[in-house]
């Protein structure tokens, strides 16, 4: 059983967002409890890294076995038009100088089994197979979990801080009511893996390739895995993709059929496991932080897979969070707004990672064409695919960017509403 009643923080979840905050809250001295309802290693959809989790990865301690891994070393990234003709592969290190230029495409199962240990190296206390069933309120404020342990038994566990990490099933955002959508981005994917599917040479070996198909708003990201493996998804409108249709294969094949480029990358592949579908994962919650409780992770928000930006986010979110969380409760003081006091840092980044996205998916945007226009901007482009949202600016692209093509308005975040507890 857990080895006390009651802890500083208690976090639901021991993705890459739960594993981060907790490791750093506990690297700063204090009693954390993390939940976690499957048993590790578990598949998770997410395998591209962004290079800017560098900075968190060694934070938390865990660069030198992610120096040792058999993860594929991912150092660009590179975009297809629909008849198949690539840009320039965007090289990170043209941008950034030193070891952060460079990243790993990774299998979550081992990954995120990585972050767990090394949480647990670091003195979380850590329960898999245990779902939490309910955050305890005492008025507004969190004061504790309830949840199943392996061996049946519900337990009511008391703590100052309460972390949502729960990834998409958003437990407090669901039970707050604070989860809202995107309309401009209300896709879903269907996603495999290959053995034996082509692979690029040399450094170009673990680039993510993202492939625009000849449908509207449709693309395939190819994504090179440890052991020859690569993963393949399709992502699209809702409406669109599932329309008529029931069976995952059948939505995968026929969106390959009308993107030459994937086909000939997979041709006399195998085909690892059956396709898996996600849809609607686009998100944001009102609010980040109420008293004795904050979201990290998917369990706040995510925006779209397109650059490959959720474990970043979730981890640089976790980041943000244990520090606000250390601060907190140094002061004594577990309010809402102290405990979302990075809330609205953090949303900037996000907010410009949005913008990129929405520009991907305006009809009169071209990577090529909108470079040949503003090419000022390259390095500050690139910057925003290494993740670099929180150390440099990114203002003269975002700026460039809206005067280029139209892009909509979303608020997806009140930072009002934060203060207001
Ligand atoms: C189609 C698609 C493709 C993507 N591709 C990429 C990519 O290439 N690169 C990238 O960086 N991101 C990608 N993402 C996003 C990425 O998957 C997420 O952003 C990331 O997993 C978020 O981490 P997290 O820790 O917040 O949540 P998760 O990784 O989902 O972890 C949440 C954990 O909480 C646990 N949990 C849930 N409920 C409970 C409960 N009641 N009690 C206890 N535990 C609970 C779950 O079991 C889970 O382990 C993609 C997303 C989609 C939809």
């Amino acid at each position: 059983m857990t080895r006390s009643d009651e802890y500083d923080v208690i976090v639901i979840g021991g993705g890459p967002a739960g594993s981060s905050t907790a490791t750093m809250v506990a690297q700063g001295g204090h009693s954390v409890l993390l939940l976690e309802l499957e048993k590790f290693p578990r598949f998770r959809i997410g395998e591209s890294l962004m290079p800017a989790t560098y900075w968190t990865l060694d934070r938390m301690g865990v660069l030198d076995k992610m120096n040792c891994s058999q993860f594929p070393q991912k150092h660009s990234v590179q975009f297809f038009s629909k008849s198949g003709r690539g840009s320039v592969p965007f090289y990170f290190s043209e941008t950034e100088p030193g070891p952060s230029a460079q990243t790993w495409q990774v299998d979550r199962g081992e990954f995120d089994l990585m972050l767990l240990n090394n949480a647990r190296e670091k003195g979380v206390e850590v329960f898999e197979e245990t779902r939490v069933t309910e955050v305890l309120f005492d008025g507004d404020r969190a004061v504790g979990v309830a949840a199943r342990f392996p061996d049946g038994e519900i337990r009511e566990i008391a703590a100052t801080v309460v972390v949502d990490a729960s990834g998409q099933a958003a437990m407090l955002g669901h039970k707050l009511r604070l989860r809202q959508g995107d309309e401009n981005l209300r896709n879903c994917s269907y996603y495999t893996r290959y053995k034996n599917a082509w692979r690029g040479e040399g450094r170009d070996e673990g680039a993510t390739l993202i492939l625009y198909t000849g449908e509207p708003r449709t693309w395939f990201w190819y994504i090179p895995l440890p052991e020859g493996d690569v993963s393949v998804g399709v992502v699209g409108p809702i409406e669109r993709l599932t329309e008529g249709r029931r069976d995952p294969q059948a939505v995968f094949d026929s969106e390959a059929a009308s993107c030459p480029a994937i086909l000939e990358r997979i041709e006399g592949a195998e085909q690892l496991h059956p396709v898996r579908a996600l849809k609607d994962f686009t998100y944001s919650c009102r609010q980040m932080a109420g008293d004795g409780w904050i979201l990290v992770g998917d369990a706040f928000g995510f925006i779209d897979p397109i650059y490959s930006s959720g474990v970043f986010l979730a981890m640089k979110g976790g980041e943000f969070a244990a520090d606000s969380i250390l601060a907190a409760l140094d002061s004594d003081d577990v309010s809402g707004v102290r405990l979302g006091a990075h809330a609205e840092e953090y949303a900037e980044g996000v907010e410009a990672m949005r913008k990129l996205v929405y520009a991907y998916y305006a009809p009169e945007f071209n990577f090529a064409k909108f470079l040949e226009q503003y090419p000022d901007v390259k390095d500050e482009l690139v910057n925003l695919l290494i993740g670099n949202v929180y150390r440099k600016s990114v203002t003269r692209l975002l700026e460039s960017m809206e005067q280029f093509c139209e892009l909509p308005g979303y608020e997806p975040f009140r930072i009002e509403e934060a203060a207001a507890n």
